[in-house]
């Protein structure tokens, strides 16, 4: 009876296209059939396309896919970083992910909190434990949170925006003056339109639903049960999400439950769908791989399992196929493989993640965090490949020479939705991106960091406040200047100044 009071039948229908859906298995299978043995020269004219920031067509992208040789694959990925630093920059955006709820109604077979998995340690957050796990997340230097909850009555949309609203409210005190969160992104199940409205009115920032996978067959295999059964009802989230007003949005397909390069086309027709219906593609897209699960057989035993060379590869294909949306890399993965993969393309990642409900209110009660690495499998939805913390991974990549960025600012200016797009494909965001970029760097090393972070992370700062002072597009008006002042206070105890 929930599922029927739930699914909106007409808030599916009013987004085929005569009648279809925009995966077309047919079309898909096709491209890839006629993408073999490409031609070195058409793959070439393919990596122009996507430095000119253009989005690839299917026919390029299933091109890609097929590209064999290794000195074509070096090619490629030094373009994906290419395309990433004419789009991005070499600023990398932090974010913790907040699990709410492990109550689930639906029997996913590779999720630990399926219904049916009676080893998982059921809890859902009230608003004062929200409130306590925001805490310990800003006290590690985030301010940006996505917020999970599994598919529960009890988690329902006004659960939903409470937890926003109390994440905003929380300060805890810092170095200087007081630590919040500034974005709340959410991850959870397909909405009505109406119940999208509820948390856009809350104050979500990007709302974030994952295919699983675009194989239909798959798809309900992989989902025997309850509401997620409905591929169609998924397959619109984000278009009905866009017709809530979130125009941020986020696609995601888990690799493993099928063949990887069905998922990369499925990913780039979902993205050409919202571009042709919306105006605009997703804000980001993120690839996990399917990592075990508490008493799931298939996530240990898939034929399907991508490994690390074919994982670099895939990410590749989709920095490549859509140039200007950002890709996230979580710590799923192991610390080394993030390493790789963020040199071809991404841009978002996570650190001092805890997906255990509760989990980061627990650590801060253990003595030293001498169990930072632990992970309890029965209390959460996978196992991390990377539990280091914030500090840690901000260090090394401001080794690598790659700024974090905590910058929160292009939403509160209004720089969402199509107007974000825009500046990202005219690679003008990345500009705005790099001031707020550094002014938020600063107020993390003063704040936050550990004195081996701040020595590193400084030297970076001077090497960027370089290269600011020497670029052209920066002396326009007043934005150096301004910019030099916002410097300026940060460093003498004010927060949260902006471009
Ligand atoms: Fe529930 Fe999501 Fe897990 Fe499926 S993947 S069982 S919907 S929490």
């Amino acid at each position: 009876a929930w599922i029927d009071q739930v699914i909106k039948q007409e808030e599916i229908d009013k987004y085929l296209i005569n009648g279809k859906d925009f995966i077309d298995e047919g079309k898909i299978l096709k491209n890839l059939e006629e993408g073999h043995n490409p031609d070195p020269v058409k793959i070439r004219e393919i990596l122009q396309k996507s430095l000119a920031i253009e989005r690839l067509d299917p026919e390029e992208t299933a091109a890609l896919i097929h590209v064999k040789d290794p000195d074509l694959w070096e090619e490629m990925y030094a373009t994906g970083l290419e395309v990433k630093r004419k789009v991005y920059d070499n600023r990398i955006v932090f974010f913790a992910p907040l699990y709410c709820s492990n109550l689930c109604v639906n029997s996913c077979v590779y999720c630990g909190f399926r219904t049916d998995n009676t080893r998982e340690k059921r809890r859902i957050l009230n608003m004062d434990e929200v409130q306590d796990e925001t805490r310990a997340v800003v006290s590690e230097g985030h301010k940006r949170m996505i917020v999970v909850f599994g598919e529960h009555p009890l988690s329902d949309a006004d659960y939903m925006a409470d937890a926003i609203k109390n994440i905003y409210k929380v300060k805890v005190p810092a170095r200087s003056g007081y630590g919040e969160i500034r974005r709340v992104n959410v991850n959870a199940a397909p909405m009505s339109i109406g119940d999208l409205k509820k948390l856009w009115e809350a104050g979500i920032g990007t709302y974030q639903v994952f295919q699983e996978t675009y194989h239909k067959e798959t798809y309900a295999r992989v989902h025997p049960a309850g509401l997620k059964a409905n591929y169609r009802w998924r397959l619109y989230a984000l278009h009905r999400a866009m017709d809530a007003g979130i125009d941020d949005v986020a696609a995601g397909a888990l690799f493993g439950l099928y063949d990887w390069k069905f998922e990369v086309m499925g990913l780039l027709y979902h993205a050409m769908d919202l571009e042709q219906q919306f105006g605009i593609g997703p804000h980001t897209i993120s690839f996990p791989r399917m990592t075990p699960a508490s008493g799931s057989w298939l996530t240990t035993h898939s034929p399907w399992k991508v490994d690390d060379d074919t994982f670099k590869k895939l990410v590749t294909i989709l920095r490549l196929s859509v140039p200007y949306t950002g890709l996230i890399i979580t710590a799923r993965e192991r610390a080394e493989l993030r390493r790789e993969v963020i040199k071809v393309g991404c841009t978002q990642t996570d650190a001092s993640t805890k997906i255990g409900i509760g989990g980061y209110t627990e650590a801060l009660k253990v003595l030293n965090n001498v169990q930072q690495g632990d992970q309890d499998e029965d209390a959460q939805q996978f196992i991390l490949g990377d539990t280091r913390r914030l500090d840690d991974v901000v260090r090394e990549l401001a080794e690598m020479d790659m700024i974090t960025s905590f910058c929160t600012a292009g939403y509160r200016c209004g720089r969402t939705g199509d107007k974000i797009m825009g500046l990202l494909k005219s690679c003008t965001e990345g500009k705005f991106c790099k001031l707020n970029a550094v002014l938020t760097f600063k107020e993390y090393l003063e704040d936050y960091a550990s004195p081996e972070t701040k020595a590193v992370g400084e030297k970076l700062l001077e090497k960027e406040l370089a290269e600011i002072r020497s670029i052209p597009f920066f002396k326009r008006g007043k934005l150096l200047e301004n910019f030099e002042n916002y410097y300026q206070r940060i460093s003498t105890g004010e927060r949260d100044v902006y471009i």
